[in-house]
């Protein structure tokens, strides 16, 4: 590299490289010839940083699989933030992923390449907000969805994700001792939740960009393009998409599902990249659109990670009084044993009915 410019480099040998291979059904030779140079700095400067990448799933294929040390869904990477000896950690994600990473690491450097990357979901609600629902239900517990910011998961009692929903909700219903939950922010996964609990949930009216957009009748288009395919949905999507789906799980869930499973043809309903990323570990499996692209996750770009290690930007604080009443809610969820049987938002459709939760 010279004063900023990349320069392709000739002696990168393409064929041999492991990251190509990996990437290949995804990225063009003309693509590459952009990318490698910029791995190949990358990874030098982590060592010289003594940085580690955390790369969520959504990341493209040259990020996940070229620069990630740890990849994963958030609170995976949170959590392998945490037993990681490295001081520097570069969150390439969004950014309340940095800030959960920042509040289980609060001696490392959390550093996230572009601060612009946000999240719908996210930004929904305020832990303003969070407060005021606190005195609308005196005595409730609040489960908050790990995807959060950090002044919401201060308000929380405990924190989910979309894999532990239900097991939380019980929890919290049983350690206060009573039949109501609030759990926000996002409303389609608290919808999907109170189908499998009798606890009675109190919802907020946020959403995934991402994921509201899915439709039943995309669902119906696939199926009569590609008869015979899987299709695998995430639980932020509306309860009819879940209900068309043969299956709904995180993205964890979704990835063990296509690995042990080994479907011929499977359609992924959830974020672009995903599909990308896992493709390379199940070469005989089809993956099929459609897709939809989250605009937060794609602001990461190499170029942007490679200026956040060089320049050592944007780092991401918590204030620490904050930081330890979050730290509190997710270590409470990290705390508990993991699930006896795995969360199964299919089981909305098994019930044949939708489950009616209170609106905030
Ligand atoms: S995919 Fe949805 S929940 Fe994830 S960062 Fe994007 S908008 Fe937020």
């Amino acid at each position: 590299m010279a004063d900023g410019q990349m320069l392709f480099a000739p002696d990168l040998d393409r064929d041999n490289d492991p990251v190509w291979n990996k990437v290949k059904d995804h990225v063009t030779p003309a693509e590459w010839a952009l990318h490698a140079p910029l791995i190949a700095e990358i990874n030098a400067l982590k060592i010289q940083r003594d940085a580690v990448i955390l790369a969520h799933n959504y990341m493209t294929p040259e990020i996940f699989h070229g620069v990630g040390d740890f990849v994963g869904d958030s609170l995976a990477l949170a959590k392998e933030a945490a037993r990681s000896d490295a001081k520097v950690i570069v969150q390439a994600g969004v950014h309340f992923m940095a800030e959960t990473s920042k509040i289980l690491s609060p001696d490392k450097t959390v550093l996230i390449p572009d601060p612009l990357a946000g999240c719908s979901l996210a930004s929904s609600i305020t832990g303003a907000d969070v407060r005021l629902i606190k005195q609308r239900y005196p005595g409730l517990p609040v489960v908050t969805y790990v995807n959060t910011t950090a002044d919401v998961k201060a308000e929380t009692d405990i924190c989910c994700t979309s894999a532990n929903a239900v097991q939380v909700v019980e929890w919290a219903a049983k350690a206060w001792g009573v039949d109501r939950v609030i759990l926000i922010p996002d409303e389609y996964l608290a919808r999907n939740v109170a189908a499998q609990t009798d606890v009675k949930i109190i919802a907020w009216k946020g959403a995934c960009e991402v994921h509201e957009r899915f439709t039943a009748a995309d669902i119906a288009d696939m199926r009569d393009a590609w008869p015979g395919a899987v299709v695998l949905a995430h639980p932020e999507c509306p309860e009819d998409v879940l209900n068309a789906a043969d299956f709904a799980g995180s993205t964890g869930a979704m990835n063990d599902y296509v690995m042990k499973n080994r479907p011929a043809q499977v359609v992924l309903i959830t974020e672009c990249s995903m599909a990308s990323n896992i493709a390379g570990a199940a070469p005989e499996v089809k993956f099929i659109g459609p897709c939809n692209m989250c605009p937060y996750m794609k602001r990461i770009t190499l170029e942007k990670i490679r200026d956040s290690l060089r320049d050592m930007t944007f780092e991401v604080t918590v204030p620490e009084d904050m930081a330890e009443r979050a730290r509190l809610a997710v270590q409470r969820m990290v705390d508990l044993p993991p699930p006896e049987k795995p969360a199964r938002y299919d089981l909305v459709r098994a019930r044949g009915h939708q489950v009616a939760v209170e609106m905030i």
